[in-house]
């Protein structure tokens, strides 16, 4: 069967998976939806004889209908390959009695990589199959690790260009390391004097932008997000969650059917959404548990039904999770309205007016998947510090958050279903954090001291991304305030 995907704005504006990947963003400001979640067409026991690649493609098919199995095997096939650091993909371990489901073996250790490395390739196929001629501008916003995944995913790819935006003081010392050593011509890196979602707001409106649409395509050029909205990093997410299940059921520590909770840790919504799309294809999961951090507007939206973005941005430890507008939750919203596009964008002009919506009982009935939680910093090191000393294993900020809250959760609802929290990024890639939570006497190392005293307590080898960086150049040194992002654009594209 052939889905097609809508606007969450406007249920009239129909596209097919080729069309949705390559324009990110609907005009009318909305998110590409699937008309309907698939279905699995495969047993779970099917499922869990496959590997990732097998399995990946499983899913996929069942979202991007028009494209070939030659020309979907072949994306997954670029995607998943030696720049992951194991053959499995993604890694579940059980620590503690939680079920860590590592997503960072990619190339910039986070589970950005996971989508961001079949991206590019998804992208360049639809241009093919819509006879795009144009150049592709991929335009990002990120707090930090979308934007390395990005670059990375689209480096020396024929036919693309990349812009990412980051906001200048607020990504750790390792993740801008990562940004402005970018290799490749196509590649352009740029820090804001402004949050990340100022970032993201300013890419939103050069989307948005009719005019400057116009001059770019004159000049033979296409923007196109790699953002965490564009459909093609979502589907590319669930399906972890389904090879998370199914090594459950090879290993035997569940059985094909079974309950299980999912712990995610949030920002942007994208990676809990592609879990509760995972539940509505018939994986069978209990409850979606979304943890935040001191940025708790997702936590009070699931407790309260008021979505509201007017408080302080706080710098937390998890940058990754600095968010005060998660943009997924528009595919909630519009799922929970009753796939209502007009009541969906009524609610978003609210947010983007006032700051703030709120939703009606009916939407609040529908929002039993999941629950809310959130973590202090506090809380987030001692996480850290607890499981380190109980186990050895050590896990990054992001990582902690979930586990803070999964550790709270447990203990409130007395649920002992067998749970996966999605490790989301490697200790390495915060290790100032991570290891000041462990012990205050690592405070005066450098960082990259501290990187060898990781590897040392960890005995866990430090990941080739950062070993790279350790003596790479400065190769990007744009800064710019965060209301010349445009001028920026224009002046790398049209000169
Ligand atoms: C992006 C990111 C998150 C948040 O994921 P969303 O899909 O935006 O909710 C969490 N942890 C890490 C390490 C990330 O890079």
């Amino acid at each position: 069967m052939d889905i097609l995907y809508n606007s969450t704005r406007d249920s009239k504006n129909v596209v097919t998976a080729s069309k949705a990947i390559l324009k990110g963003l609907a005009e009318d400001g909305g998110l590409y939806v699937p008309q309907s979640i698939p279905k699995f067409d495969k047993t779970i026991e099917q499922l869990a004889s496959m590997d990732y690649k097998e399995l990946a493609y499983e899913v996929m098919k069942l979202y991007i209908t028009d494209f070939s199995e030659e020309e979907l095997k072949n994306c997954i096939d670029k995607a998943y390959d030696s720049k992951f650091d194991t053959k499995d993909i993604a890694v579940l371990r059980e620590e503690d009695g939680a079920n860590y489901l590592e997503l960072f073996h990619g190339a910039t250790i986070a589970f950005k990589d996971m989508a961001l490395s079949i991206l590019p390739h998804l992208l360049i196929t639809s241009a093919k199959k819509n006879n795009v001629k144009n150049e592709i501008v991929i335009l990002t916003a990120t707090s930090g690790d979308t934007g390395k995944a990005a670059l990375e995913g689209f480096a020396g790819v024929k036919g693309a260009r990349i812009i990412v935006f980051y906001p200048k003081d607020g990504v750790s010392p390792i993740q801008e390391k990562q940004m402005v050593t970018q290799k490749g011509d196509n590649t352009y890196v740029v820090g804001i004097r402004g949050n990340f979602d100022d970032a993201q707001s300013g890419v939103k409106a050069m989307f948005n932008d009719k005019e400057l649409a116009k001059k770019l395509d004159d000049a033979g050029f296409m923007f196109s997000s790699a953002n965490s909205i564009n459909i093609g990093r979502l589907v590319p997410q669930i399906v972890y969650y389904v090879y998370a299940y199914t090594r459950l059921v090879a290993s035997g520590k569940i059985k094909a059917g079974d309950k299980i909770n999912v712990v995610v840790p949030t920002g942007n919504f994208g990676n809990i959404l592609a879990a509760y799309y995972a539940k509505h294809m018939g994986l069978n999961i209990n409850k979606l548990i979304c943890a935040s951090n001191d940025n708790k507007v997702l936590y009070d939206f699931f407790n309260t039904g008021a979505y509201d973005k007017n408080r302080e941005f706080i710098l937390t430890s998890s940058p990754s999770m600095d968010i005060l507008i998660s943009s997924n939750l528009e595919r909630l919203i519009y799922d929970i309205a009753g796939k209502d596009s007009a009541k969906t964008k009524e609610l978003m002009n609210q947010l983007s007016s006032k700051g703030r919506y709120d939703i009606d009982e009916d939407m609040k009935k529908k929002l039993d998947d999941f629950v809310g939680g959130y973590a202090s910093e506090e809380d987030t090191f001692k996480t850290i510090k607890n499981l380190y000393e109980k186990t050895g294993y050590i896990i990054d900020t992001h990582t902690a958050v979930a586990a803070t809250v999964y550790n709270d959760y447990k203990k409130a609802a007395n649920d002992e279903l067998t749970t996966i929290i999605a490790s989301t990024a490697s200790p390495y890639k915060f290790t100032r954090s991570v290891m000041k939570a462990i012990d205050e006497k690592y405070e005066s190392m450098s960082d990259f001291e501290l990187v060898d005293e990781l590897s040392r307590i960890s005995k866990v080898k430090i990941p080739a991304a950062i070993e790279t960086i350790r003596t790479a150049p400065v190769l990007h040194d744009t800064v710019c305030d965060k209301d010349d992002m445009k001028k920026v654009v224009e002046g790398i594209l049209l000169g």
